[in-house]
């Protein structure tokens, strides 16, 4: 067997860790008195259009070709509807002969890395960052090189960015809104991140692509945009997901867009189709494809979230905690109450509260808080947080 394989395989996530923990912990103790903020599961059911719709194709649509094989790049009528509703809402100039449908965010991420990666290629994730791209990235034979972001505000550090940068760097990841800090990219810090890689790319004579993670780009409170990165940005991968914001995350639907001004953007996408290939990453799921043309611009409840964003933000504020207020997502990043991330989460766990340690995204002195859960688990939680600081203003 390959032992860095087996390897990963028997070292679950921090995230998972905990999770499994917090299934335990309500058996022993009852669920509602455990506060499990370990895991991004949507709480919010689907919207009623993805059942109607499900209903309908399975009604209206012979099993054959419901259930059958569709091209290997996704279904030609699906990645239209994908084209037009993309270009009616951003402008973008998408191009269905650019799509390539996929299983969800991960799948989008894995081909997309496997298309672009020559051996000696670096990756630059900014951190803090969502823990996959490492093993993603790794798999894909590209050197990983961690860059930190503003830890005041969690947007990319643009200088520490432009030194970073190598005649060697391939890709940069971005994710906005973020996992884990729930922050969103404004128009002016995208524009000032584009100019910063065209600035590399002339400057080493090199292509630097831009791989946006955006299965959250629905998921943003009051009146905030997400700037559509293929506008700014010609080198830009999109690898997208109805995960989050259909609330279908175990459906495993997505797909991977290659911005129309991308260089030889034809040849990139021949490669994400070798790449689809060789993984075995043909074909998404059929219904789930079928699907999307109906529900595009759909999303689930977000206010559920929102509610919840502001709940935790105001408490959490109000007793003292250091918070960054997130703009979109369903994650808010707290400074720990003590140096060491770990600790704190175990201490915070002696209050039944499940908050994931900094160190798996690739920073120290933090803890994630994943609100995509219901509001009263929210509101039952704030003692045990107000509980959690006192416990330590008392040492
Ligand atoms: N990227 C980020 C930032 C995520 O948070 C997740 C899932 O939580 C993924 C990618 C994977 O998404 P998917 O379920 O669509 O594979």
């Amino acid at each position: 067997m390959n032992e860095k394989m087996r390897q990963l395989g028997t070292s679950p996530s921090a995230i998972r860790e905990l999770f499994e923990y917090g299934k335990k912990r309500k058996a022993e103790i009852g669920e509602d008195n455990v506060f499990d903020f370990s895991i991004g599961n949507p709480s919010v059911p689907s919207p009623q259009v993805v059942n109607e719709t499900l209903k309908y194709l399975i009604d209206n649509t012979e099993a054959t070709k419901l259930h059958g094989y569709t091209s290997a790049v996704g279904d030609l009528n699906v990645r239209k509807a994908i084209k037009e509703y993309l270009n009616n809402k951003y402008n973008c100039n998408a191009n269905e002969s650019l799509i390539y449908l996929t299983a969800g965010a991960a799948a989008s991420l894995t081909i997309t890395l496997n298309a672009i990666i020559n051996p000696g290629d670096e990756v630059i994730v900014l951190a803090p960052y969502f823990p996959e791209y490492k093993v993603f990235s790794e798999k894909a034979n590209a050197t990983v090189k961690v860059v930190n972001c503003n830890f005041d505000t969690f947007i990319p550090d643009f200088e520490l960015l432009k030194t970073s940068i190598s005649p060697k760097t391939k890709a940069v990841f971005i994710n906005y809104p973020n996992n884990p800090t729930g922050v969103v990219l404004s128009k002016e810090d995208m524009a000032k991140l584009a100019n910063v890689l065209k600035s590399a790319q002339e400057a080493f004579n090199s292509t630097i692509y831009l791989i946006s993670d955006e299965p959250y780009r629905e998921l943003v409170y009051g009146d905030i945009e997400v700037p559509y990165v293929t506008n700014y940005y010609d080198n830009t991968i999109v690898c997208y997901s109805f995960s989050k914001s259909l609330s279908l995350p175990g459906e495993r639907i997505g797909y991977i867009l290659v911005s129309s001004s991308c260089t030889k953007a034809a040849d990139v996408y021949f490669a994400i189709c070798g790449a689809g290939r060789s993984l075995g990453y043909v074909c998404a799921p059929a219904l789930f494809q079928y699907m999307i043309p109906y529900c595009l611009g759909h999303t689930t409840d977000i206010s559920v979230y929102e509610a919840n964003r502001n709940i935790l933000y105001d408490e959490l504020t109000s007793y003292g905690y250091n918070v960054v207020k997130p703009d979109g997502a369903f994650y808010i990043f707290v400074k720990a109450l003590e140096d060491d991330a770990v600790a704190f989460s175990k201490k915070a766990k002696e209050y039944e509260l499940l908050l994931v340690p900094s160190d798996s995204f690739g920073i120290k002195g933090y803890v994630r808080i994943s609100y995509c859960v219901t509001n009263k688990q929210v509101k039952d939680s704030l003692p045990s947080f107000k509980k959690l600081i006192e416990s330590y203003k008392g040492d």
